[in-house]
C-alpha cells in the first residue's frame, strides 16, 4: 500500500495546482491519473493572464508555446467586434505536463476505480492510502461520483457539449476568431492560432439545447470547417475532431470532510465564455489553501468570474436561460 497524507485523482491543471500548494507546505503527495503525461486533453487552451498570475507563471519565462493575444476578434451574424480582453494561448498538452512537474509530487498512472473509507482515511483500489482526498479527475471523476454525484447532482441544463482539433498547421491570421450562435448553434465556435505552427479550431454549445434542437454537433463542426476553408483562414483536408463534455458552474457542493473536489469535477466553468481553466486553477489553490490552514474550503473567490459586464451578462443569459428557467434556480454562491 502506498501512503500519503493527500491523494489528488487527476493531474490537470485543477489537481495539479493542488498538490503543488500542498506540497509546498510540507505535505506528502500522491497524484493518480489515469493518463500518462504529457496527456493530450481537449481544449481551446486560452488562459487569460489572471490565470497565469494565479499560477504564478510569468508568460516571458514560460518555456514552451505562448502565443498573447490584446483582442479577441468577434463575429456575430454580420457584425465583427473587437473585444479589448488579452489572452493567451497555449498547448494543453504542454502547459499540462509542465504544470504537474512543477508540482513535485510523485505522479502515478492509474486509473480510479474503487474509493472506500477506513478509519477516517481514504483508500483508493486497496492500493493507496491518505487522510485528505481531493477530485480533480474533471467531468468524470471518481471522487465526484463516489461522494457527490447523489447529495448534490450537476445539472443537465448546465452541461456543454464540444467538439474540436488541435493540429499542426501553418497559420497566417495570428488574430483569435469567435463566431458565435452560427446557424443556431448554442453557443460559439473558435479558431486560435498556437505557438511553433499549431491550430486549435473547435465548437461548443449547450448541450440540452442541441438535443431540443434535434440535430447533431457534428452539423454544425462540418457547416464550420467550411466557413474556415472559405474564409481562407483554415483549409485542411485530414479532419478527425474529438468531443467533450463538462459543465458551467452550478450550485454544486465541494466539500465533504476531508474530500475535496475542483475545477471540472465540479462543474466549475464560466458561464459567459465557457473557461474551466481559471476556475479549476482557483479552486486548486483554495482546496490546498483549506486543507493547510484548516478552514472552510469555498466558492468565494470565484465570483469574479461571474456577470463580467455586459457582453458577459447577455452571454450567461443565452448560455443558461434556455432550460427550465434555469438561471433562476441555479444561483451563483
Ligand atoms: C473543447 C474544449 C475547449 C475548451 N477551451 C477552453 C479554453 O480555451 N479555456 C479554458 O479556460 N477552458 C477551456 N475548456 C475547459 C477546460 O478544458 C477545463 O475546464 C479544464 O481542463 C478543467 O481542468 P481540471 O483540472 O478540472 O480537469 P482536466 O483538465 O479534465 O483533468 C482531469 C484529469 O483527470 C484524469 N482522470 C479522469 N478520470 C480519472 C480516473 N478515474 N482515475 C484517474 N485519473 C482520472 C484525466 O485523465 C485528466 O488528466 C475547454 C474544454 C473543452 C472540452
Amino acid at each position: 500500500m502506498e501512503v500519503a497524507d493527500a491523494i489528488v485523482v487527476g493531474g490537470g491543471p485543477g489537481g495539479s495546482t493542488c498538490a503543488w500548494k500542498l506540497r509546498e507546505a510540507g505535505l506528502d503527495v500522491i497524484v493518480l491519473d489515469r493518463a500518462t503525461f504529457p496527456r493530450h486533453k481537449l481544449c481551446a487552451g486560452w488562459v487569460t493572464p489572471e490565470v497565469l498570475s494565479d499560477l504564478e507563471v510569468d508568460p516571458r519565462d514560460y518555456p514552451l508555446g505562448l502565443m498573447s493575444f490584446d483582442e479577441l476578434h468577434i463575429h456575430w451574424k454580420a457584425l465583427t467586434v473587437k473585444l479589448k480582453s488579452p489572452q493567451h494561448s497555449i498547448r494543453r498538452l504542454e502547459f499540462d505536463h509542465f504544470l504537474l512537474c512543477r508540482a513535485g509530487v510523485r505522479v502515478l498512472q492509474h486509473k480510479v476505480s474503487k474509493i472506500q473509507q477506513d478509519n477516517g482515511d481514504h483508500v483508493i483500489d486497496g492500493k493507496y492510502r491518505a487522510r485528505f482526498l481531493i477530485g480533480a479527475g474533471g467531468t468524470s471523476c471518481p471522487v465526484y461520483r463516489t461522494y457527490f454525484n447523489g447529495r448534490n447532482p450537476r445539472l443537465s441544463a448546465l452541461q456543454t457539449a464540444t467538439y474540436e482539433q488541435e493540429f499542426a498547421y501553418r497559420w497566417k491570421d495570428p488574430r483569435c476568431h469567435l463566431w458565435f450562435f452560427d446557424n443556431g448553434l448554442p453557443g460559439y465556435a473558435w479558431y486560435v492560432p498556437k505557438a511553433n505552427g499549431y491550430v486549435n479550431v473547435g465548437l461548443g454549445g449547450m448541450a440540452d439545447k442541441l438535443k431540443q434542437q434535434g440535430g447533431h454537433i457534428r452539423e454544425h463542426w462540418r457547416m464550420f470547417v467550411d466557413k474556415l476553408r472559405r474564409k481562407k483562414l483554415v483549409s485542411y483536408d485530414d479532419y478527425n475532431p474529438t468531443g467533450y463534455s463538462y459543465y458551467l458552474r452550478g450550485d454544486t457542493d465541494v466539500s465533504a470532510g476531508n474530500t475535496y473536489i475542483v475545477g471540472d469535477a465540479a462543474g466549475l466553468a464560466t458561464r459567459d465564455m465557457c473557461e474551466g481553466i481559471g476556475p479549476a486553477v482557483k479552486t486548486g489553490l483554495a482546496a490546498a489553501d483549506a486543507i493547510i490552514t484548516g478552514t472552510e474550503y469555498s466558492l468565494a473567490g470565484l465570483s469574479e468570474f461571474t456577470g463580467r459586464g455586459l457582453a458577459s451578462r447577455i452571454l450567461e443569459r443565452k448560455f443558461v436561460r434556455h432550460a427550465i428557467g434555469v438561471e433562476r434556480r441555479v444561483p451563483f454562491r
